[in-house]
Protein backbone atom coordinates (compact mmCIF):
# COMPACT_ATOMS: atom_id res chain seq x y z
CA UNK A 1 0.00 0.00 0.00
CA UNK A 2 1.26 3.47 -0.91
CA UNK A 3 1.05 6.06 2.39
CA UNK A 4 -1.53 7.58 2.62
CA UNK A 5 -2.94 6.00 -0.59
CA UNK A 6 -5.91 8.90 -1.05
CA UNK A 7 -3.81 12.54 0.06
CA UNK A 8 0.10 11.33 -1.41
CA UNK A 9 -1.87 9.84 -4.83
CA UNK A 10 -3.92 12.75 -5.35
CA UNK A 11 -0.75 14.79 -5.15
CA UNK A 12 1.18 12.16 -7.48
CA UNK A 13 -1.47 11.96 -10.33
CA UNK A 14 -2.34 15.68 -10.47
CA UNK A 15 0.67 17.55 -9.44
CA UNK A 16 3.71 15.83 -9.45
CA UNK A 17 3.76 15.70 -13.45
CA UNK A 18 2.79 19.17 -13.44
CA UNK A 19 5.89 20.69 -12.55
CA UNK A 20 8.13 22.05 -15.23
CA UNK A 21 11.85 20.86 -15.66
CA UNK A 22 13.26 24.02 -14.75
CA UNK A 23 17.21 24.89 -13.85
CA UNK A 24 17.80 24.86 -9.85
CA UNK A 25 15.09 22.82 -8.45
CA UNK A 26 17.49 20.06 -6.35
CA UNK A 27 14.18 19.29 -4.37
CA UNK A 28 10.35 19.37 -5.32
CA UNK A 29 7.43 18.41 -4.73
CA UNK A 30 7.27 15.61 -2.26
CA UNK A 31 9.53 16.50 0.81
CA UNK A 32 8.82 18.51 3.53
CA UNK A 33 10.33 22.26 1.67
CA UNK A 34 11.58 22.38 -1.78
CA UNK A 35 14.74 23.86 -2.17
CA UNK A 36 15.57 25.83 -4.78
CA UNK A 37 19.03 26.69 -6.02
CA UNK A 38 18.72 30.52 -7.02
CA UNK A 39 21.89 31.94 -6.90
CA UNK A 40 24.60 28.82 -6.85
CA UNK A 41 25.55 29.98 -2.84
CA UNK A 42 22.69 28.75 -1.12
CA UNK A 43 19.04 26.97 -1.09
CA UNK A 44 16.19 28.56 -1.08
CA UNK A 45 13.72 26.62 0.93
CA UNK A 46 9.92 26.58 0.30
CA UNK A 47 7.06 25.19 1.88
CA UNK A 48 3.25 26.28 2.61
CA UNK A 49 0.69 24.49 5.29
CA UNK A 50 -3.07 25.26 5.91
CA UNK A 51 -4.82 25.02 8.69
CA UNK A 52 -8.72 24.16 8.65
CA UNK A 53 -10.61 24.66 11.60
CA UNK A 54 -12.48 21.46 13.11
CA UNK A 55 -9.90 19.78 10.67
CA UNK A 56 -6.56 21.03 12.13
CA UNK A 57 -7.68 22.70 15.14
CA UNK A 58 -10.83 23.14 17.57
CA UNK A 59 -12.76 26.05 16.85
CA UNK A 60 -12.24 27.00 19.77
CA UNK A 61 -8.74 27.15 20.21
CA UNK A 62 -7.16 30.32 21.67
CA UNK A 63 -6.53 33.04 18.91
CA UNK A 64 -2.78 33.29 19.73
CA UNK A 65 -2.34 30.15 20.04
CA UNK A 66 -3.51 29.59 16.21
CA UNK A 67 -1.05 32.68 15.18
CA UNK A 68 1.59 30.50 16.70
CA UNK A 69 0.39 27.46 15.37
CA UNK A 70 -0.11 28.55 11.71
CA UNK A 71 3.47 29.60 12.23
CA UNK A 72 4.84 26.71 13.94
CA UNK A 73 3.99 23.69 11.65
CA UNK A 74 5.38 25.82 8.65
CA UNK A 75 8.90 26.74 10.20
CA UNK A 76 8.95 22.74 11.09
CA UNK A 77 8.78 21.90 7.86
CA UNK A 78 11.53 24.24 7.15
CA UNK A 79 13.96 22.65 9.89
CA UNK A 80 13.36 19.30 8.49
CA UNK A 81 15.42 20.21 5.34
CA UNK A 82 17.61 22.14 7.38
CA UNK A 83 16.63 25.58 6.33
CA UNK A 84 17.10 28.59 8.32
CA UNK A 85 13.37 30.59 8.42
CA UNK A 86 13.45 34.08 6.93
CA UNK A 87 10.32 35.11 4.93
CA UNK A 88 6.69 34.41 5.60
CA UNK A 89 3.28 34.97 3.75
CA UNK A 90 0.21 34.52 5.56
CA UNK A 91 -3.39 33.83 3.85
CA UNK A 92 -6.53 34.21 5.99
CA UNK A 93 -10.01 32.88 5.38
CA UNK A 94 -12.01 34.99 8.25
CA UNK A 95 -16.21 34.01 8.69
CA UNK A 96 -16.17 37.97 10.53
CA UNK A 97 -14.37 40.75 11.57
CA UNK A 98 -13.41 40.22 15.00
CA UNK A 99 -10.90 42.56 16.03
CA UNK A 100 -10.04 41.32 19.49
CA UNK A 101 -9.69 37.90 17.71
CA UNK A 102 -7.38 39.18 15.17
CA UNK A 103 -5.81 41.06 17.96
CA UNK A 104 -5.10 38.04 20.09
CA UNK A 105 -4.20 35.56 16.79
CA UNK A 106 -1.79 38.19 15.54
CA UNK A 107 0.00 38.27 18.85
CA UNK A 108 0.13 35.05 19.12
CA UNK A 109 1.79 34.88 15.06
CA UNK A 110 4.22 37.68 15.62
CA UNK A 111 5.82 36.87 19.14
CA UNK A 112 6.95 33.63 17.44
CA UNK A 113 7.93 35.46 14.26
CA UNK A 114 10.10 37.84 16.07
CA UNK A 115 11.61 35.03 18.03
CA UNK A 116 12.90 33.45 14.71
CA UNK A 117 13.63 36.79 13.31
CA UNK A 118 10.88 35.86 10.59
CA UNK A 119 9.65 38.82 8.61
CA UNK A 120 5.92 38.92 7.42
CA UNK A 121 6.36 40.20 3.59
CA UNK A 122 2.85 39.45 2.36
CA UNK A 123 -0.65 37.14 2.25
CA UNK A 124 -4.24 37.46 1.36
CA UNK A 125 -6.95 38.18 3.17
CA UNK A 126 -10.69 36.31 2.56
CA UNK A 127 -13.82 35.77 4.18
CA UNK A 128 -15.24 32.35 4.51
CA UNK A 129 -15.29 29.35 6.99
CA UNK A 130 -12.43 30.09 9.47
CA UNK A 131 -9.19 28.66 7.43
CA UNK A 132 -5.27 30.04 7.97
CA UNK A 133 -2.09 29.33 5.54
CA UNK A 134 1.35 30.87 5.44
CA UNK A 135 3.84 29.80 2.91
CA UNK A 136 7.29 29.99 4.66
CA UNK A 137 11.01 30.89 2.57
CA UNK A 138 14.25 29.74 4.26
CA UNK A 139 18.17 29.65 3.57
CA UNK A 140 20.07 26.69 3.42
CA UNK A 141 23.76 28.04 3.50
CA UNK A 142 26.65 25.69 2.13
CA UNK A 143 24.97 22.63 2.32
CA UNK A 144 22.75 20.69 0.09
CA UNK A 145 19.70 20.42 2.43
CA UNK A 146 18.20 17.67 4.40
CA UNK A 147 15.71 15.11 2.53
CA UNK A 148 13.89 11.95 3.15
CA UNK A 149 15.60 9.90 0.49
CA UNK A 150 18.81 9.47 1.96
CA UNK A 151 18.32 6.65 4.67
CA UNK A 152 20.76 3.93 4.38
CA UNK A 153 20.77 0.35 6.23
CA UNK A 154 23.04 0.66 9.15
CA UNK A 155 22.17 4.03 9.73
CA UNK A 156 20.63 4.82 13.31
CA UNK A 157 16.76 6.45 13.59
CA UNK A 158 16.48 9.27 16.29
CA UNK A 159 13.68 11.97 16.98
CA UNK A 160 14.01 14.73 18.93
CA UNK A 161 12.03 15.43 22.28
CA UNK A 162 9.24 13.35 23.31
CA UNK A 163 6.49 11.62 21.11
CA UNK A 164 2.31 11.86 21.75
CA UNK A 165 1.97 14.91 23.87
CA UNK A 166 -0.29 16.69 21.55
CA UNK A 167 -2.30 13.96 20.38
CA UNK A 168 -2.92 13.56 24.58
CA UNK A 169 -3.10 16.65 24.78
CA UNK A 170 -5.93 16.92 22.17
CA UNK A 171 -7.84 14.08 23.89
CA UNK A 172 -7.40 16.12 27.69
CA UNK A 173 -8.47 19.54 25.81
CA UNK A 174 -11.53 17.48 23.93
CA UNK A 175 -12.65 15.91 27.62
CA UNK A 176 -12.28 18.91 29.50
CA UNK A 177 -16.10 20.20 29.50
CA UNK A 178 -15.74 23.31 30.31
CA UNK A 179 -13.14 23.12 32.66
CA UNK A 180 -9.40 24.70 32.52
CA UNK A 181 -6.91 22.32 32.51
CA UNK A 182 -3.81 22.78 34.78
CA UNK A 183 -0.59 21.28 35.97
CA UNK A 184 0.60 17.82 33.39
CA UNK A 185 -2.78 18.51 31.03
CA UNK A 186 -2.11 21.75 30.20
CA UNK A 187 1.52 20.98 29.28
CA UNK A 188 0.05 18.75 27.24
CA UNK A 189 -2.35 20.87 25.56
CA UNK A 190 0.67 23.57 25.41
CA UNK A 191 2.28 20.68 23.12
CA UNK A 192 -0.42 20.75 20.80
CA UNK A 193 -1.23 24.37 20.49
CA UNK A 194 1.83 25.77 20.68
CA UNK A 195 4.75 23.52 18.94
CA UNK A 196 8.27 24.31 18.94
CA UNK A 197 9.52 24.43 15.41
CA UNK A 198 13.37 22.11 15.91
CA UNK A 199 14.44 25.35 14.02
CA UNK A 200 18.45 25.09 16.00
CA UNK A 201 18.45 21.15 15.72
CA UNK A 202 17.45 20.77 11.68
CA UNK A 203 20.02 23.47 11.06
CA UNK A 204 22.66 21.36 13.05
CA UNK A 205 21.84 18.19 11.29
CA UNK A 206 23.04 19.75 7.81
CA UNK A 207 26.08 17.41 7.12
CA UNK A 208 25.22 14.80 9.56
CA UNK A 209 22.38 13.27 8.88
CA UNK A 210 21.43 11.05 6.17
CA UNK A 211 17.58 11.78 6.07
CA UNK A 212 15.38 13.75 8.15
CA UNK A 213 11.24 14.56 8.15
CA UNK A 214 8.99 16.48 10.57
CA UNK A 215 6.37 14.82 12.67
CA UNK A 216 3.06 16.19 11.93
CA UNK A 217 1.00 12.77 10.92
CA UNK A 218 2.46 10.15 13.60
CA UNK A 219 5.91 8.30 13.95
CA UNK A 220 4.74 5.66 11.90
CA UNK A 221 3.39 7.48 8.91
CA UNK A 222 6.05 10.08 8.88
CA UNK A 223 8.90 7.42 9.33
CA UNK A 224 7.34 4.96 6.24
CA UNK A 225 7.28 8.72 4.56
CA UNK A 226 11.41 8.66 4.84
CA UNK A 227 11.50 4.60 4.23
CA UNK A 228 9.64 4.45 0.93
CA UNK A 229 11.65 7.12 -0.39
CA UNK A 230 15.16 5.46 0.60
CA UNK A 231 14.21 2.46 -0.83
CA UNK A 232 14.71 0.93 3.02
CA UNK A 233 13.31 -0.25 6.10
CA UNK A 234 13.33 0.04 9.93
CA UNK A 235 12.78 -1.85 13.30
CA UNK A 236 12.01 0.42 16.11
CA UNK A 237 12.67 -0.49 20.20
CA UNK A 238 8.84 0.39 21.32
CA UNK A 239 10.21 0.94 24.71
CA UNK A 240 12.85 3.48 23.42
CA UNK A 241 10.76 6.12 22.28
CA UNK A 242 10.93 8.94 24.40
CA UNK A 243 8.08 10.21 26.60
CA UNK A 244 6.97 12.87 29.02
CA UNK A 245 6.93 12.83 32.59
CA UNK A 246 3.24 14.36 31.50
CA UNK A 247 2.59 11.59 29.34
CA UNK A 248 3.80 9.29 31.46
CA UNK A 249 1.96 11.08 34.33
CA UNK A 250 -1.59 11.14 32.65
CA UNK A 251 -1.72 7.63 31.05
CA UNK A 252 -0.46 8.15 27.26
CA UNK A 253 -0.81 5.46 24.85
CA UNK A 254 1.50 3.30 22.79
CA UNK A 255 -0.77 4.31 19.83
CA UNK A 256 -0.60 8.29 21.03
CA UNK A 257 3.36 7.62 20.49
CA UNK A 258 2.93 5.70 17.44
CA UNK A 259 0.16 7.35 15.43
CA UNK A 260 -0.42 10.59 17.47
CA UNK A 261 0.27 13.65 14.91
CA UNK A 262 1.11 17.07 15.68
CA UNK A 263 3.95 16.49 17.59
CA UNK A 264 6.20 18.91 15.21
CA UNK A 265 9.42 17.12 16.60
CA UNK A 266 12.27 15.65 13.72
CA UNK A 267 12.57 12.49 12.79
CA UNK A 268 16.19 11.77 11.45
CA UNK A 269 18.60 8.82 10.62
CA UNK A 270 22.23 8.80 11.77
CA UNK A 271 25.11 6.89 9.87
CA UNK A 272 27.01 4.62 12.79
CA UNK A 273 30.37 6.91 11.85
CA UNK A 274 28.53 10.66 13.03
CA UNK A 275 27.22 9.32 16.68
CA UNK A 276 30.14 10.91 17.89
CA UNK A 277 29.54 14.06 16.35
CA UNK A 278 26.23 14.12 17.45
CA UNK A 279 27.02 13.83 21.44
CA UNK A 280 28.51 17.36 20.77
CA UNK A 281 25.84 18.65 18.38
CA UNK A 282 22.49 17.52 20.97
CA UNK A 283 24.44 19.33 23.83
CA UNK A 284 24.62 22.41 21.58
CA UNK A 285 21.37 22.58 20.86
CA UNK A 286 19.82 21.53 23.71
CA UNK A 287 17.17 19.49 22.31
CA UNK A 288 16.88 15.96 23.82
CA UNK A 289 17.58 13.52 20.80
CA UNK A 290 16.56 9.61 21.29
CA UNK A 291 18.06 6.83 19.27
CA UNK A 292 14.91 4.45 18.75
CA UNK A 293 15.92 2.23 15.79
CA UNK A 294 17.59 1.21 12.96
CA UNK A 295 17.29 1.09 9.43
CA UNK A 296 17.43 -2.14 7.74
CA UNK A 297 17.24 -3.42 3.59
CA UNK A 298 13.85 -5.44 4.45
CA UNK A 299 11.29 -2.67 3.42
CA UNK A 300 8.71 -1.80 5.87
CA UNK A 301 8.24 -0.56 9.11
CA UNK A 302 8.51 -2.38 12.44
CA UNK A 303 8.14 -2.21 15.88
CA UNK A 304 10.30 -4.74 18.46
CA UNK A 305 8.34 -5.53 22.18
CA UNK A 306 10.21 -5.68 25.44
CA UNK A 307 10.23 -8.67 24.81
CA UNK A 308 11.70 -9.45 21.74
CA UNK A 309 8.69 -9.93 19.72
CA UNK A 310 9.13 -7.95 16.10
CA UNK A 311 5.53 -6.88 14.45
CA UNK A 312 4.91 -4.88 11.37
CA UNK A 313 3.68 -1.13 12.09
CA UNK A 314 1.28 -0.14 9.97
CA UNK A 315 1.14 3.58 9.01
CA UNK A 316 -2.12 5.11 10.70
CA UNK A 317 -1.54 8.55 10.76
CA UNK A 318 -4.50 10.76 9.80
CA UNK A 319 -4.89 11.00 5.53
CA UNK A 320 -7.43 14.22 4.53
CA UNK A 321 -8.64 11.93 1.38
CA UNK A 322 -8.45 8.41 3.01
CA UNK A 323 -10.66 6.14 1.27
CA UNK A 324 -11.59 7.91 -1.38
CA UNK A 325 -10.69 6.62 -5.29
P1 LIG B 1 3.94 18.14 5.02
O1 LIG B 1 3.07 17.29 5.91
O2 LIG B 1 5.40 17.95 5.25
O3 LIG B 1 3.52 19.58 5.02
P2 LIG B 1 2.26 17.31 2.88
O4 LIG B 1 1.82 15.93 3.26
O5 LIG B 1 1.31 18.45 3.13
O6 LIG B 1 3.67 17.61 3.55
O7 LIG B 1 2.62 17.33 1.35
C1 LIG B 1 3.46 16.33 0.80
C2 LIG B 1 4.23 16.91 -0.39
O8 LIG B 1 3.34 17.23 -1.45
C3 LIG B 1 4.99 18.20 -0.08
O9 LIG B 1 6.20 18.17 -0.80
C4 LIG B 1 4.09 19.28 -0.64
O10 LIG B 1 4.82 20.42 -1.04
C5 LIG B 1 3.46 18.59 -1.83
N1 LIG B 1 2.11 19.07 -2.17
C6 LIG B 1 1.00 18.99 -1.40
N2 LIG B 1 -0.07 19.49 -2.04
C7 LIG B 1 0.37 19.93 -3.25
C8 LIG B 1 -0.24 20.56 -4.38
N3 LIG B 1 -1.54 20.83 -4.39
N4 LIG B 1 0.56 20.88 -5.43
C9 LIG B 1 1.87 20.59 -5.42
N5 LIG B 1 2.50 19.99 -4.40
C10 LIG B 1 1.78 19.65 -3.33
MG1 LIG C 1 6.52 18.01 6.96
Amino acid sequence: MPIGGGEAALIRRYFHTLTVQRHGVELGVGDDSALLDVDGEGRLAACCDTLVADVHFPADIPPEALGHRVLAVNLSDLAAVGATPSWVLLSLTLPEKDPAWLERFSDGFKTLADRFGVALVGGDTTHGPLSVSVTALGWVQGATGLRRSGARPGDGVWVTGTLGDAALGLALWQGRGSGVLSGDPAYLAGRLFRPEPRVAAGQALLGTASAAIDLSDGLATDLSRVLEESGVGATIQLEALPRSPAFIAEGGSEAQLLHGGDDYELCFTLPPLEEAALAHLRERVGVPMTRIGTIEATPGLRGEAGDGTVSALNPAGYDHFAGEA
